[in-house]
């Protein structure tokens, strides 16, 4: 490929060598071709030196030829010291630094009154007129005005706010706020005022200023939340909001030395809503039972259950549980719900609060200590529970469960008439109540099955209260899982909200 490269290139080269004669000749030397053509062979043989230069030069003497040869003429002999005798070339240096002198101030000039030009737009930028309607009426200010400014420049009578004690009585007249402000539609406070500058294109109206309180001392002491009941509905209760402690500041006026009480937080109250669940996009009962553990009839009913592959709750009695954990144990390993159902079976209506407390709190240490389920979830013996028993429970519970449908099974009305009292009104969100403790249960055990088929041949599906209580949807988790208890930033109420009295009092 070199090869090629070189083999081409070479004859081109010394084509080209001989063209200036052939081209330069006809344009700026005519006329002195027919000499050229004579001159002798040996003085064609410098032929490269015309090529760089003009051919008056054609003829130097030879002993300048070398020096010559490539360069362009005279560039070296400019160089050299001993040329100092041509004065255009040795000034030529110094000229140049002084026009590039010129050149820089000119440069530094032309940024500097670009940057005055500049500094001076900036300044209007940052002074320029806009206009604001105040009151009603158009207005030109200077951009980044404070509302003091505008106001001022407005002329406007409004009346200034007092300056005011903790108790609200004046202590200097027109010594609070000068002016209120609405700025497009947007009331501003005090600080928002002071901190507000002009944009452009706003709509201001003043109007009279705010008092100024005087500054206070105060004490701050809680308020208690109430203990208040919504919704309607016997079957379920349960806690849908914990109450939390409010507060009052108890003030006193540094200026005046007024004082006066103010609630700078609303207490929350706690909150029970009373519900019977009820689905109509599934079919869901809960088959409860009461009173025990109870040998035999515990086991009996387990082996029932778990023979349909049945989820119930049960809700024992502490001092049941004592006599018989291991059946405690046993219900909660085949995977049913175990609840409280007090102590020792007190109507806890009957009782005072501090033994509310005590018949549920005791049981649920025992239910805990014999099988480690912590449960939030009570029946109250007899159905007996009263916005005056939750306050008694103290936030001990989440939830009170009662029945929808009675077996009467306690007064021992045969097999056929428990089946058909535990299946009156069923319904999707029924809760069936039953005992496995409290005396004999023999009918129970044969009513059991036939409730079960009966339910379950109607497309019934037998679940857990807390299951239940998922399937309403708006239940917290750890109220329906029955193991939630108070958060550590709530609190019990000591009172009944006023409303629940009255309404109380008013039904008789
Ligand atoms: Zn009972």
């Amino acid at each position: 490929m070199a090869d090629n490269t070189h083999s081409s290139g070479g004859p081109h080269t010394t084509g080209a060598q001989g063209n200036p004669y052939e081209d330069a000749d006809p344009i700026t030397f005519d006329g002195q071709r027919s000499r050229r053509q004579n001159v002798s062979r040996a003085q064609r043989s410098y032929p490269s030196r015309s090529a760089y230069g003009s051919p008056r030069y054609a003829q130097p003497s030879p002993r300048r030829m070398p020096s010559q040869g490539g360069a362009p003429s005279g560039a070296r002999g400019h160089v050299s010291p001993a040329s100092t005798g041509n004065f255009g070339h040795t000034y030529t240096g110094p000229r140049s630094i002084r026009t590039r002198r010129k050149t820089s101030f000119g440069i530094l000039a032309s940024i500097i009154i670009l940057a005055i030009l500049l500094l001076s737009a900036l300044l209007w930028w940052i002074n320029r007129p806009v206009r604001v309607t105040v009151n009603g009426n158009e207005a030109q200010v200077r951009v980044g005005s404070t509302l003091d400014e505008v106001f001022a420049a407005s002329s406007l009578s409004v009346r200034p706010g007092d300056y005011v004690s903790v108790s609200d009585n004046v202590i200097k007249a027109e010594k609070g706020r000068r002016f209120s402000a609405l700025v497009n539609d947007e009331q501003l406070s005090a600080e928002q005022i002071d901190e507000y500058r002009i944009e452009g294109d706003e709509a201001i109206e003043f109007g009279d200023g705010d008092n100024v309180t005087e500054e206070f001392t105060y004490e701050s002491e809680p308020i208690m939340p109430y203990l208040r009941m919504e919704g309607s509905g016997y079957s379920l209760q349960y806690i849908s909001q914990w109450g939390r402690t409010g507060e009052l500041q108890h003030r006193v006026g540094k200026d005046s030395g007024h004082t006066a009480d103010v609630v700078t937080k609303e207490a929350q109250d706690c909150v029970i809503t009373c519900l019977d669940p009820y689905f109509e996009d599934k079919k869901l009962v809960a088959l409860t039972f009461d009173d025990g553990p109870a040998d035999p009839y515990t086991e009996q009913y387990l082996e029932i259950l778990g023979r349909y592959g049945v989820k119930a709750t049960f809700f024992n009695l502490g001092d049941n549980v004592q006599a018989y954990p291991q059946l405690a144990r046993r219900i909660v390993e085949e995977g049913h719900q175990l609840c409280n159902h007090t102590m020792a079976h007190n109507q806890l209506t009957a009782v005072d609060n501090q033994v509310v407390y005590s018949e549920i709190t005791r049981s649920a240490a025992v239910i805990e200590e014999a099988t480690g389920i912590r449960t939030a979830h009570i029946r109250p013996p007899y159905g007996s529970f009263t916005e005056r028993s939750w306050l008694g429970s103290g936030g001990s519970i989440t939830a009170s469960i009662n029945w929808t449908g009675d077996s009467k099974d306690w007064e021992l009305p045969g097999v056929d008439a428990i089946v058909s009292n535990s299946l009156l009104n069923l319904h999707s969100g029924s809760i069936i109540l039953m005992h496995d403790g409290g005396g004999d249960r023999s009918q129970d055990v044969e009513a059991l099955p036939k409730i079960i088929e009966q339910a379950q041949s109607e497309g019934y599906e037998f679940v857990t209260v807390a299951d239940l209580m998922r399937a309403v949807g708006t239940i917290p988790e750890e109220v329906c899982s029955g193991t939630g208890t108070m958060p550590d930033d709530a609190v019990w109420p000591e009172e009944i909200s006023p409303e629940d009295i009255a309404a109380a009092a008013s039904a008789g």
